[in-house]
């Protein structure tokens, strides 16, 4: 029979574990629920890998844990007879944080113990999600842990964040983070890190190099770049990857021209350079804060392509100053 150790026991009701994409949060809230179901932790708090709760958890059919994230959601689309592959989802819906209202009624499965709902990324619930969501978090019940795990604070209601304790998660060193990358098999993992902003997880997720380097054949073009080709080319690779390169793409020029250094595409250094040249500095800051509200957008499923030729066509626009 398990007892709830002193340290589980002070655990708060929710835990909303935030910070920048690809550092390992995700991971890290996995192993943290392992370790809250384990039967046997090690003194250190890691799970101990081998009793039958464990067992369970890492064949991702653990009675006491639930996973809350878009992926998850099974509303039979697929069976509506449409030959059109489903678009990825992006949200977590009402559906799914109501299916919880089961799960948080009964009881454990093992006596004194916790029951786990991970939720990520919170960001994915919607307004009626997050509504449903907060009922729970007001009347917690006994023995649940909620645990968020966000990317965007900021895109959470902050009825929610104030009922979680927050925790922010750190970016790894850069020596830690380079020697895991080196040990992946990653080769140019200097070169790769700078362009994942740090973030050693997004090197290995999201850093298609052949689209990187395709962005930037089709960023360097400047004010010659066709915006109608860029929209289609960039379209097929998801809104939040193409905007995620181009705005790197504009922070590496804003920072060329006013430092002469770049951050993210270390490779173009010098034709970043040229280009801020000819670059008017305040088209530039409202074309990032244009990107920056696009961004945000980004899981709203709008006309894509259009919303990207607009983007690039005030791209183009930027270059218009005269040299000297
Ligand atoms: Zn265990």
């Amino acid at each position: 029979m398990k007892k709830i150790s002193d340290g589980r026991a002070r655990l708060p009701h929710a835990i909303l574990l935030y910070g920048n994409s690809g550092i390992g949060k995700y991971d890290f809230a996995r192993q943290l629920a392992q370790s809250l179901l384990c039967l046997s932790p090690a003194s250190n708090g890691e799970p101990c890998g081998t009793c039958s709760s464990c067992g369970w958890y890492l064949q991702d059919n653990h009675p006491d844990f639930r996973l809350l994230s878009p992926e998850q959601d099974t509303d039979d689309e697929q069976d509506a007879g449409t030959a059109k592959k489903s678009p990825r989802k992006t949200q977590i819906s009402v559906a799914q944080v109501r299916e919880l209202g089961g799960f948080l009624e009964l009881s454990s499965h093992q006596s004194d113990g916790l029951r786990i709902v991970l939720i990520h990324p919170a960001e994915a619930l919607n307004a009626a999600s997050a509504n449903g969501l907060l009922k729970m978090l007001e009347e917690p019940p006994a023995g649940v842990v909620f645990i968020l795990v966000s990317h965007q604070i900021n895109r959470l209601l902050p009825t929610i964040i104030s009922r979680c304790q927050k925790i922010d998660m750190p970016f790894p060193e850069r020596e830690v983070a380079l020697s895991w990358l080196k040990q992946q098999g990653q080769e140019n993992a200097e070169q790769l890190l700078d362009y994942a902003g740090g973030a050693p997880l997004n090197v290995v997720r999201n850093v298609d190099q052949n689209a990187t380097a395709e962005n930037a054949a089709l960023f360097l073009q400047g004010g010659r770049l066709d915006p109608f080709l860029a929209a289609s080319k960039s379209a097929s690779q998801g809104m939040e990857i193409a905007l995620d390169a181009l705005q790197k793409w504009i922070y590496d020029l804003l920072l060329s021209s006013l430092t002469g250094q770049v951050r993210y595409y270390n490779q173009h250094a010098t034709a970043l350079q040229a280009m801020a040249k000819s670059v008017d500095l305040s088209l530039l800051l409202d074309f990032q804060r244009q990107l920056n509200e696009a961004r945000r957008n980004a899981n709203h499923p709008l006309n894509n392509e259009l919303q990207l030729e607009t983007i690039f066509l005030t791209y183009t626009q930027l270059f218009m100053k005269k040299a000297g």
